[in-house]
C-alpha cells in the first residue's frame, strides 16, 4: 500500500518545537517508505485562522527543509464535504440538535444528583439535556450545534472498533464500546458557527486524502477513539496511527501555541539551523531521497 501521510496545523498561532517534531517526523517517515507528505490547513475556525500565520506555516516548514505534494487542502474549501457527512448521519437518526450553553452544560453537570462532572476530550461531557428535546425528522438544521447521540451510534457499529498502532505502545488497539459514553458523551459534530467540527472534519479529511498513516501527539490519543467510531459511521477506511512522545519545557510542561519562546521563528531569528532543530527534538541529521 502507497504510504500516505500529513502534518495539519491551525493557522491560529506560530509553529513551534513540538509542531517541527510532528511534522519532521510525519516526513521522515514517508521518506524512509517512500511515500508521500501532505500538507492540511486546518482552518475550520475562521474566527481564529489567519492568513498571515498560513503563510508563517509554510515558511517554517520549508525552513525545516520540507517539501509536500500540491495542491494543500485547506479545510474551509471542504465545507461541502463536511455538509455530506451531516446528511449521512442525520438521515440515520444519530444527530440532534442542541441549544445549551457552556453555562447551562456547566449548571446541569453541577446537579448534585449528577456526581462529580466528568472531563473529555472536549470538555464538560454533555448531560445529554437536549437528546430528547428536539425532533430528529425533517431537514437537517443548519446554523444550530448539532451532537452526535453516541450510545444509538456505538449501537449500530457491527464492526470491531480496532486500529493499529505504530508510535507508542505500538500493537493493535481496542477503542472500548463503554468509555465512550461515560468519559466522551454525546460529542459536538457541527458547531453553530462552524457548521463542522473537529472530528468531524479530520474523519473526512484523512479519508479523503487517502491517509495511510496518521503521525500526531499522543495528547490526541482520545480524540484518535472518536475518530475511528466516526470512520465507522461513514463507512470510511481506518488508518494506522502513530502516536509521539511530547516535546515539553524545562519545567516538563507540554508545549502549546502561547510558547512564543519556542517558536520556531524565534530559532531561526537566534541563528539556529534546522539541523540543530531536528538535534534539539531527537530526530536524526535529514535523509535526503535521491
Ligand atoms: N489540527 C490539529 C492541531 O493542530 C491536529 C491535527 C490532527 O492530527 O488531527 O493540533
Amino acid at each position: 500500500m502507497t504510504y500516505i501521510t500529513r502534518f495539519a496545523p491551525s493557522p491560529t498561532g506560530p509553529l513551534h518545537l513540538g509542531h517541527a517534531y510532528s511534522a519532521l517526523l510525519a516526513f521522515d517517515r514517508a521518506q524512509a517508505r517512500d511515500g508521500t507528505f501532505l500538507l492540511r490547513i486546518e482552518d475550520i475556525d475562521q474566527s481564529r485562522a489567519r492568513q498571515s500565520w498560513e503563510t508563517q506555516i509554510h515558511g517554517d516548514l520549508h525552513w525545516l527543509g520540507l517539501t509536500w505534494a500540491e495542491p494543500v487542502l485547506r479545510q474551509s474549501d471542504n465545507m461541502e464535504k463536511y455538509a455530506q457527512a451531516l446528511d449521512q448521519l442525520w438521515a440515520e437518526g444519530l444527530l440532534y440538535r442542541c441549544d445549551c450553553t457552556r453555562r447551562d452544560i456547566a449548571a446541569a453537570t453541577r446537579a448534585p444528583q449528577e456526581g462529580a462532572p466528568l472531563h473529555g476530550p472536549d470538555g464538560l461531557v454533555y448531560p445529554g439535556t437536549c437528546r430528547i428535546r428536539h425532533p430528529r425528522k425533517g431537514p437537517r438544521p443548519q446554523a444550530h450545534t448539532l451532537r452526535l447521540d453516541m450510545e444509538r451510534a456505538l449501537a449500530t457499529i457491527q464492526d470491531p472498533l480496532i486500529y493499529n498502532e505504530t508510535g507508542m505502545a505500538a500493537g493493535q488497539v481496542n477503542v472500548s464500546r463503554s468509555d465512550p459514553l461515560r468519559s466522551i458523551g454525546d460529542i459536538v459534530l457541527a458547531r453553530r458557527d462552524m457548521g463542522t467540527s473537529y472530528h468531524l472534519s479530520v474523519a473526512v479529511d484523512d479519508s479523503d486524502q487517502n491517509i495511510s498513516e496518521v503521525v500526531r501527539g499522543a495528547d490526541l490519543a482520545e480524540a484518535t477513539g472518536i475518530h475511528v467510531i466516526l470512520q465507522k459511521l461513514l463507512n470510511l477506511q481506518t488508518p494506522t496511527y502513530h502516536h509521539h512522545r511530547l516535546i515539553r519545557d524545562a519545567a516538563g510542561k507540554r508545549l502549546a501555541k502561547r510558547d512564543d519562546a519556542r517558536a520556531i521563528t524565534a530559532y531561526q531569528a537566534e541563528g539556529y539551523s534546522a539541523a540543530d532543530i531536528r538535534q534539539m527534538v531527537g530526530l536524526s541529521p535529514a535523509i535526503l531521497r535521491p
